[in-house]
């Protein structure tokens, strides 16, 4: 999608500071971090939401989630994270760009407002 931000994120059109990257997906720190450690992961492929996941196209959660579960190990995340994924205008999301924040580095509350 040409006018995406994170489509242009994914191919470095845009600057960002990445956590991981390889050919399917890339991770990078959010601009505006909600808790000491705030990761975006997203797959370089547009999916415009978790609405748009089907059969054929959903494999690449399963990496994100690997991969997301590597980075809190390895960034010291041992009491805990959370990984979120807002869908759609009531999910409050904001980019239609499927993608996962990676949180954690402090006690997070519950049900989220
Ligand atoms: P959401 O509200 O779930 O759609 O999340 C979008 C996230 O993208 C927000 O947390 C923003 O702070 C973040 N964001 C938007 N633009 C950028 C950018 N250029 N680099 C890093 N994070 C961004």
């Amino acid at each position: 999608m040409s006018d995406c931000i994170f489509c242009k994120i994914a191919k470095g059109e845009i600057p960002s500071r990445k956590a991981y990257e390889d050919d399917r997906i890339l991770a990078f720190y959010d601009l505006d971090p909600q808790a000491p450690v705030h990761i975006l992961l997203i797959p370089k492929t547009h999916i415009a939401g978790a609405d748009e996941l089907t059969e054929e196209n959903s494999g690449v959660v399963a990496h994100i989630f690997c991969v997301a579960s590597r980075l809190a190990r390895e960034l010291g995340l041992e009491n805990g994270y959370r990984i979120v994924n807002n869908c759609g205008a009531d999910g409050g999301q904001s980019v239609r760009h499927l993608h996962f924040h990676l949180l954690g580095g402090r006690s997070m509350a519950w049900p989220p407002g």
